[in-house]
């Protein structure tokens, strides 16, 4: 005989206060970490500002405790919970706008990394198991008029005592908030529901932008147009690659070994844009520096590779990653992944040297100056163990899953040392190839990541902090470059020049304008002052320099070429 187990029956503000403790005592661990070291000050403070917080969830979900609407709004609440606070505590990543944006416009090969056993189980437990109490319990509701009047009861008076403990201790609740920007992020779910909601609203927003034109007079300088064969520039926009593990950058480990030996440029002290894909690689691309840089403006306003293309400049861009974002919209567009038969690729994913095939056939038939874009997978996390083949798999143990909390810290390093060596080994064959084809081609290369990687250091993995408390590990990021002789000869580089200014800092708002300048474009956009080279860079035509290849940097000081301020474009008003 089977015994029916009976529903159980619970009134809606029953309901609603077991969920509000569910939700606050159990998918808030980082929030409530954090507030307790944030307020370390006063433990006063905190427990004011927690009944406070409780006092107004519980408000809040009273409000959307009518008949038909409650239980679905709660089942959203608890998974949306579930699911980011899966994300802050084991990763101590913050899931606000840009981040919300990184997952929209990931790809499925990238997702699947993150969609692990762990993140099944946690799921399961914290988001489907309390979802299916929700769906299981009877709720009483009352009539629709003494309803309306109890919830008001009891919303009323929350909110009056929450907004009076708040009040009696503004200061330092405001001091705390505004000093630690994180904090509320991290709370769920207001955190990631009303990052949603900016994510969506500001893509809705952008729907119809029109782009304006951007260096409408750019046109080729004399050198490029004297430099006799062609001149190629391959710009290589890095992934989650991180200064500090570079040992061109004096990290006690040897990653760099083939740029070391190649006598590369390396720029010790450079800043990214951003802290994810997603801003950080339309910003290297736009003409903004990054105090001025929006998304809306980088869309809304035409990039570095339609300014070359206007030069005359052939521009392509070669993806191994998960697009352009948006820059190579208007040119020639190749992802890597497509090689679905080559050894390289597995899953959807290729290894970086899946450039290196490409890059050989297309300078042995480049007959024209060209600038191209290889957007590397690098070291993108958290599977790092896939980014490099056996033989870099040099530094070990390595962690060899996306689950990171399963591995030791000096595992991850590995992991994600050999990547950095791995990468190593692609930007010196692409330096190698340019010198391979030196007869036919004047090359030169140009690397930098979009931005740095967390492994573990306070708690934090991977990237996407908010830029303003992002940790070093996500900003410094590498920035090499390569000249091949017939380049330095043709375009009036001075190589020992450049080695003494390796030490100041640089940024991504950098790229923009070096690479101009690197290709001879003479635009009113160009501004010297960014341009990372022009202080070693003879700025005439060659042939006029008294026999020398080249002239050093009072030389180019004495002819500087026209500055103008990054926000004088034409076209750009509107904006
Ligand atoms: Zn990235």
């Amino acid at each position: 005989m089977v015994t029916k187990i009976r529903r159980p029956e619970l009134g809606s503000i029953t309901l609603s206060a077991i969920v509000s403790v569910y939700l606050l005592a159990i998918t808030n661990n980082s929030f409530w970490t954090h507030a307790a070291v944030y307020f370390d000050h006063s433990r006063l403070s905190l427990l004011s500002f927690g009944t406070a917080l409780a006092l107004t969830t519980f408000a809040g979900i009273m409000l959307v405790s009518a008949k038909y609407i409650m239980k679905p709004v709660l089942i959203f609440l608890i998974v949306a919970s579930a699911a980011a606070a899966y994300f802050i505590d084991y990763f101590g990543v913050i899931i606000d706008k840009d981040m919300i944006g990184n997952a929209a416009v990931t790809t499925q090969a990238e997702a699947s990394h993150l969609l692990t056993g762990s993140l099944v189980l946690h799921l399961f437990l914290y988001a489907v198991v309390p979802s299916l109490f929700v769906v299981w319990v009877k709720v009483r509701h009352q009539r629709v008029m003494p309803k309306t009047a109890t919830t008001l009861a009891i919303v009323i008076p929350c909110l009056l005592i929450s907004g009076g403990l708040i009040y009696s201790d503004f200061a330092s609740v405001a001091y705390v908030i505004r000093e630690h920007k994180d904090l509320m992020k991290r709370f769920n779910p207001t955190g990631p529901v009303s990052a949603a909601v900016k994510y969506a609203t500001s893509t809705y927003q952008e729907r119809n932008i029109v782009v304006q034109p951007l260096g409408t007079d750019a046109r080729q300088g004399a050198r490029v147009i004297a430099a006799g064969k062609p001149v190629v520039v391959v710009v290589v926009a890095g992934e989650t690659a991180r200064a500090m593990n570079f040992s061109l950058n004096g990290y006690d480990r040897e990653t760099n070994p083939e740029l070391k030996s190649l006598g590369v440029i390396n720029y010790s002290d450079t800043t990214s844009c951003g802290t994810a894909t997603a801003v950080s690689l339309p910003c290297m691309f736009s003409v903004y520096p990054r105090n001025e840089y929006s998304d809306r403006k980088a869309r809304s306003t035409e990039n570095l590779m339609n300014v070359l293309t206007r030069a005359g400049v052939s521009v392509s861009w070669w993806d191994n990653n998960t697009g352009s974002k948006g820059i190579a919209d208007l040119i020639s567009f190749a992802s890597m992944t497509n090689q679905k038969d080559s050894p390289l690729c597995k899953n959807g994913e290729c290894l970086d040297e899946i450039f290196l095939g490409e890059l050989d056939k297309k300078l042995s038939a480049t007959k024209s100056n060209s600038v191209i874009v290889l957007h590397q997978l690098g070291s993108h996390g958290p599977s790092y163990y896939l980014r490099y083949p056996e033989k870099f798999r040099r530094f070990k143990p390595d962690c060899r899953t996306p689950e990171l909390m399963k591995c030791s810290v000096e595992e991850i390093t590995n992991a994600y040392d050999n990547t950095i060596l791995y990468t190593d080994h692609v930007l010196a064959s692409v330096s190698r190839l340019l010198e391979k084809h030196q007869n036919d081609i004047s090359g030169a290369m140009i690397y930098m990541s979009d931005h740095g990687e967390s492994l573990g250091e306070n708690g934090i993995y991977l990237h996407g902090a908010p830029y303003a408390i992002a940790p070093r590990e996500q900003t410094q990021v590498p920035f090499v470059t390569w000249f091949s002789k017939p380049y330095q000869a043709a375009m009036g580089v001075d190589t020992s020049c450049l080695a003494k200014e390796t030490d100041q800092p640089k940024s991504h708002d950098n790229l923009f304008h070096t690479v101009l300048g690197m290709m001879d474009v003479e635009t009113k956009v160009y501004n010297r002052e960014l341009d990372a080279f022009a202080n070693c860079t003879w700025q005439g035509p060659p042939g006029k320099s008294n026999g020398s290849t080249f002239q050093a940097a009072d030389t180019a000081k004495d002819l500087p070429a026209p500055i103008v301020p990054a926000t004088v474009m034409p076209g750009a008003k509107a904006l």
